[in-house]
C-alpha cells in the first residue's frame, strides 16, 4: 500500500494502490507459463502483477512439521510458521507457497492446500497434484501429457488457494475454481477460473478492503 499516492476522494476503484501482488514461492523454479497464466487470469478481474522467488530451505522447512507415523507435513501448523515469519503484509499482497510434499489437515486424510481466509498467506502441497502419485490408483481419464496435467493441477490449486485469501468460500459451481476438491478428480473436473460470482467477490473484497 503507498498511501500518499492516493489522491482525497477518488472515485476510481483500481486506481495504483489497489493492485493485488502475488508472490509464487517455492524451492524449485517456477515456470514462466504458469505465472502468466496466474497473472492473466487475476487481472481480467483486478490488476494484476505476479512475481517468483526460489526459497531454497522451503523443502526442509516444510519437512520440519512432518508427522512420522502418517508421513505427511502438518498444513495447519506449516501455515502457522510462514505467518510468524512473514511479518505483516497489506491485504493486497498474497504469498502463495508450493512445495513438492503431501500434506494433512487433523480432520481430514489429506489437502491440496491451505490458505489464511481473507489473510496474505496460502500453501499448494503438489505431492497429490502429480498424475503418478495416482498411477494405478484411480484410472487416468485425461488424455493429456502428465507434465501438462500436473501443470493444469497446480494452476487450479494456487488459484483456488488465492482466492480464500481473497475472502472467497467454496463455491458450490462444480466449474468453479473454488468449488471444493474431495479427490483429484474433482480437480480435473473443475476448471482453472473463477465462475462470474466469485469474480464479482473478489472485486468487491478488494474494494471494501481500500477502506
Ligand atoms: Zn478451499
Ligand atoms: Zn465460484
Amino acid at each position: 500500500m503507498v498511501p500518499h499516492l492516493v489522491s482525497e476522494g477518488t472515485t476510481s476503484s483500481f486506481s495504483f494502490d489497489n493492485m493485488l501482488r502475488v508472490l509464487l514461492i517455492s524451492h524449485v523454479p517456477l515456470p514462466d507459463s504458469l505465472v502468466e497464466y496466474i497473472e492473466d487470469v487475476l487481472n481480467r478481474i483486478v490488476p494484476t502483477e505476479v512475481d517468483i522467488a526460489v526459497m531454497a530451505d522451503l523443502l526442509e522447512i516444510a519437512e520440519e512439521f512432518l508427522d512420522p507415523a502418517r508421513g505427511q507435513v502438518n498444513a495447519e501448523k506449516l501455515l502457522e510458521y510462514l505467518r510468524e515469519s512473514t511479518g505483516p503484509l497489506d491485504f493486497l499482497e498474497k504469498h502463495v507457497y508450493v512445495i513438492d510434499v503431501d500434506a494433512y489437515v487433523p480432520r481430514l486424510n489429506f489437502v491440496f492446500g491451505i490458505a489464511e481466509m481473507c489473510g496474505n498467506i496460502a500453501i499448494v502441497f503438489t505431492r497429490r497434484l502429480r498424475p503418478e502419485f495416482w498411477s494405478g490408483v484411480i484410472p487416468q481419464v485425461i488424455d493429456r501429457p502428465p507434465e501438462l496435467l500436473f501443470l493444469e493441477r497446480l494452476e487450479k490449486e494456487i488459484l483456488h488457494e488465492l482466492g480464500h485469501t481473497l475472502c472467497l468460500e467454496h463455491c458450490s459451481n462444480r466449474k468453479c475454481v473454488m468449488s471444493f476438491s474431495n479427490t483429484i478428480l474433482d480437480v480435473d473436473a473443475k476448471e482453472a477460473d473463477y465462475c462470474r460470482y466469485c469474480s464479482e467477490k473478489i472485486r468487491a473484497a478488494i474494494t471494501w478492503r481500500k477502506f
